[in-house]
């Protein structure tokens, strides 16, 4: 073990002699996937369990969403732990004990692990209390792709539990399970999509003069597109831009140039300003090449995902409370993932400090999404053990 400090020695060992039950709970949920926002069952065991701790429970923000409220000492400080509920709608392909026992619904992104951490840290924290301040546990629905987060926000998440910083914590095969790579900066990029509609005069293809071709235009601008990336971003910060859809025209009338071309496609940034950046050139390179064929383009960009973006203080405070319990194990450099996370929303809101924490060797290739995925029950320990020696190192008790 590369545990370096007691404290964490001492939390990780008080946690671990109750593994059997967190195991046991972690395959429950396993079993019994739910999508997002239908988390109903999941969201009344982590409601129970909480409230038999004595922590203050508040249901209903994002519809499953669960809040418990724990404080201790006079501090004024406040904290928000951020765990995710929900499954992904594909069925599960390994044969394992507690396999899904629900068709086309299977945790293959390990959030069945993420919501036991924090159950398992918010059971030890309760009963300890080393902490002065306030910390909210928040069990959120709904991150894979059906908005938990921003419902949470809007439903007023940071208005009823006001919060100095905001932790979260994702599971990483390829990292062992006493590993955990804390790194400021951006962790998972934005995820966008746009749409753009070019208006043209359909026309005989015989007589191309006689119309305003919509076709050729949108063949312009999507080898314009590239031109975002390699001519106009800074070349030091990532982005993605892509056109994934095309509808035009139809097959059975080849001697047709139909009125209108639809494109569409997806944006991917690592920071606010590319994220603008890409947003705003590729409308421009819509427009300026529908004037350039005197046609017309509609333009939407659709925000969806902002950016992961580690902040500095609460990153250093992470990575404080991470050394404590890995040892010489956390990474400091970890390179981002082009996926998203909803969590973003609550660290565009208040500070926060994403982490990725081992989930041991990928087992037969199977990676987050796979049809064989599973969280590793031997990350339950460290994962809860970070959660504690967080909110003990954010909000410290004073000696006198
Ligand atoms: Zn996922
Ligand atoms: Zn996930």
């Amino acid at each position: 073990m590369t545990v370096q400090d007691k404290r964490a020695t001492s939390v990780l060992s008080e946690i671990m002699s109750d593994h059997v039950f967190w195991r046991s709970l972690r395959q429950d949920l396993h079993a019994h996937p739910e999508l997002g926002f239908e988390e109903t069952r999941t969201s009344e065991i982590v409601a129970k369990l909480l409230a038999e701790d004595g922590i203050a429970v508040h249901r209903g923000l994002g519809g499953t969403g669960v809040v418990g409220t724990l404080k201790a000492g006079d501090g004024n400080r406040a904290i928000g732990l951020r765990a995710d509920m929900d499954a992904l709608a594909m069925p599960e392909t390994a044969d394992r004990p507690y396999k899904s026992t629900v068709e086309g619904k299977m945790h293959a992104c390990g959030h069945d692990g993420h919501t036991v951490m924090l159950l398992a840290a918010a059971r030890y924290l309760a009963r300890t209390k080393d902490f002065s301040g306030t910390v909210h546990f928040i069990f959120q629905p709904a991150e894979e792709g059906r908005g938990g987060a921003k419902k949470m926000v809007e439903d007023g998440l940071f208005k009823l539990f006001p919060c100095d910083a905001v932790y979260g914590l994702h599971n990483m095969p390829g990292l062992a399970v006493d590993e955990m790579a804390v790194v400021e900066g951006p962790q998972l990029a934005s995820s966008d999509s746009w749409r753009v509609t070019f208006r043209g005069t359909g026309t005989h293809g015989a007589k191309p003069h006689l119309g305003r071709d919509p076709v050729t235009a949108s063949g312009h601008f999507i080898a314009a597109l590239q031109t975002i990336v390699g001519r106009v971003v800074d070349p030091l910060q990532p982005a993605v831009v892509s056109a994934c859809s095309v509808e035009a025209g139809d097959p059975n009338a080849l001697n047709v140039i139909p009125d209108i071309v639809k494109i569409g496609g997806t944006a991917r940034a690592y920071s606010p300003e590319t994220r603008d950046q890409l947003e705003e050139e590729i409308g421009r390179l819509a427009h300026g090449m529908a004037a350039s064929f005197g046609i017309e383009a509609d333009y939407r960009f659709i925000r969806r995902i902002p950016p992961v973006v580690n902040a500095t203080e609460p990153t250093q405070t992470a990575l404080q409370a991470a050394e404590t319990v890995f040892g010489e194990k956390v990474r400091t450099a970890f390179p981002p993932s082009t996926a998203g996370d909803d969590f973003a929303f609550f660290g565009h809101e208040v500070p926060g400090c994403y982490v990725w924490l081992g989930n041991g060797p990928a087992v037969d290739g199977a990676l987050h999404h796979n049809t064989a995925y599973d969280f590793n029950d031997d990350a339950i320990g460290y994962g809860a053990a970070y959660w504690v020696r967080l909110t003990e190192t954010e909000l410290p008790v004073k000696t006198a």
